[in-house]
């Protein structure tokens, strides 16, 4: 399985793009980031899209994304998945005529470039010979953390926006994992607001770490605010991990 980091920032400045991740050039783990990274024949491949939660950079990609689509007026269309609370979010506040037009109507109702899919944290779903699990994490809005089983039997873990939880590694647990990429948003002295907002830092992280029974042989950090980044690299690299690494928007994961 093979992961392609198009975005694994906090916040957006340039050179730093909002998390997404896009495996096999078929399935994205969230969409902070499509347009700016993907060329049109690239976007083309995408089939699914999993979404962590319903904050704006988690889902940025997916209105031009879409349109991009519809101007090549082939048929092609975009399956959106996560919680059934998030994809209410997506509709009621998005895709809803306003903000943005109801592709679940375009170009037709019966053939639409955009679908949404429940996903039960009860079940797992198959997605084109992926197994993909999704469990609740902690966050201030309805959010999902993923477990995606590749066609080689790998598995990877995503927490998509957290604070401090435990239903998510619970699932985990009963998982052999080849790599789990984890958010720290804010810097140790803002675990107040990292705690209120749901997010970690990496003392909070390092506390994550131990609900593990086994450490997977790879832990990658997303999500960190760059304006943070000096103070988010240190305080990792303090946490005296071999095997942690802070990604970078492009990175290819092999598992
Ligand atoms: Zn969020
Ligand atoms: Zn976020």
């Amino acid at each position: 399985m093979r992961i392609r980091v198009l975005g694994s920032s906090g916040s957006e400045v340039p050179g730093h793009n909002l998390p997404a991740f896009l495996i096999d050039d078929e399935i994205l783990m969230d969409a902070g980031t499509i347009g700016l990274s993907l060329t049109n024949d690239q976007q083309w491949k995408i089939n699914y899209i999993l979404i962590s939660h319903s904050h704006l950079d988690h889902i940025k990609g997916i209105p031009f994304l879409l349109d991009n689509i519809v101007i090549r007026n082939k048929k092609h269309d975009i399956t959106v998945m996560s919680g059934k609370d998030v994809l209410s979010d997506l509709k009621k506040n998005v895709m809803n005529d306003r903000i943005w037009p109801d592709f679940t109507k375009i170009p037709n109702k019966k053939n639409p470039v955009l679908k949404f899919k429940a996903i039960n944290p009860n079940r797992s779903v198959n997605i084109n010979g992926y197994k993909v699990l999704c469990e609740k994490v902690t966050h201030s809005v309805p959010a999902y953390g993923y477990i995606v089983v590749g066609k080689n039997g790998k598995a990877v873990a995503y927490t998509g926006d957290t604070g401090p939880t435990d239903l998510f590694w619970k699932k985990v647990n009963g998982i052999d994992l080849c790599c789990l990429i984890i958010e720290v948003s804010f810097p140790n002295r803002q675990s107040k607001l990292a705690i209120a907002s749901g997010h970690l830092t990496a003392s909070l992280l390092k506390k994550e770490l131990k609900k593990l029974e086994t450490l997977p042989s790879k832990v990658y950090i997303t999500h960190a605010k760059p304006q943070f980044m000096k103070d988010i690299k240190k305080e990792v690299k303090e946490l005296g991990m071999n095997n942690i690494e802070i990604l970078q928007d492009n990175k290819i994961i092999t598992v």
